[in-house]
């Protein structure tokens, strides 16, 4: 099963190690940036699912790196949990339309954190949060992991059911082989780019029956991505 990905932006290490730590407890995959510029760069190329942002972070404030993933299309929609120290700009932040879905004040517990999380990730993302994700006639059940289209069971290998995870949690999106490889293979596996075709490929085969049509689109040069609307044609 693919985890939900969090980007934690922060330069104090000691909370990042303490983050790390039950953010992977949970569940979660965890990216890290130590600085402003850095947390851009991360979110815009491994599109995380949620974002924790320090509000004061050497390069760029945490403020700037908000309204920036907010001004950009692919980051535009990512929740974002702002950390203040306490006192510091805790007042402001409430008072400011950051951008931010939710905020935490410096020292808070990591039971209140992870609460704020899992509440944040329901209201804006709620396949990461429900069993069952559907997306035009396909449906993934992830508690009884089963795949079905159009009501009829699909069976698919261990690899295909966690591409298919991946590309139904975020319909209509375009994602790279490189990106695909990371979030199904992991990014400490070596996988050959093309070895994502040869899935793409199976699971196309598996979803696609009795002439229905391809959901999987294919992005000559980009990657691939899983379409909402049930009736677009196989580009490939
Ligand atoms: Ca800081």
């Amino acid at each position: 099963m693919t985890k939900p990905s969090i980007l934690v932006a922060e330069d104090e290490g000691a909370l990042v190690t303490l983050l790390r730590y039950n953010l992977e407890r949970e569940g979660y995959r965890v990216l890290e940036a130590r600085d402003g510029e850095e947390a851009l760069l991360v979110a815009a190329e491994e599109q995380p699912d949620l974002v924790i942002l320090d509000w004061m972070l050497p390069q760029l404030s945490g403020i700037e790196v908000c309204r920036r993933l907010r001004g950009r299309q692919e980051t535009r929609n990512v929740p974002i949990v702002m950390l203040t120290a306490r006192g510091e700009e805790s007042d402001r932040i409430r008072g400011l339309d950051t951008g931010a879905d939710d905020y935490l004040t410096k020292p808070f517990s990591m039971t209140e954190l992870l609460a704020r999380l899992r509440a944040v990730l329901r209201r804006i993302r709620p396949s990461l949060a429900e069993d069952v994700v559907q997306v035009g006639d396909i449906a993934l059940d992830r508690a009884a992991h089963r795949v079905r289209r159009a009501g009829q069971d699909v069976h698919l290998g261990p690899t295909e059911y966690r591409l298919l995870e991946h590309l139904i949690q975020h319909p209509g999106r375009v994602f790279s082989r490189e990106q695909l490889l990371d979030a199904v293979w992991g990014s400490d596996v070596y996988v050959e780019a093309r070895t994502v075709d040869v899935h793409v490929g199976r699971l196309r085969k598996a979803l696609n029956v009795d002439g229905t049509e391809d959901p999987i689109r294919t992005v000559r040069s980009a990657g691939y991505s899983l379409d909402e609307s049930s009736t677009v044609k196989a580009a490939s």
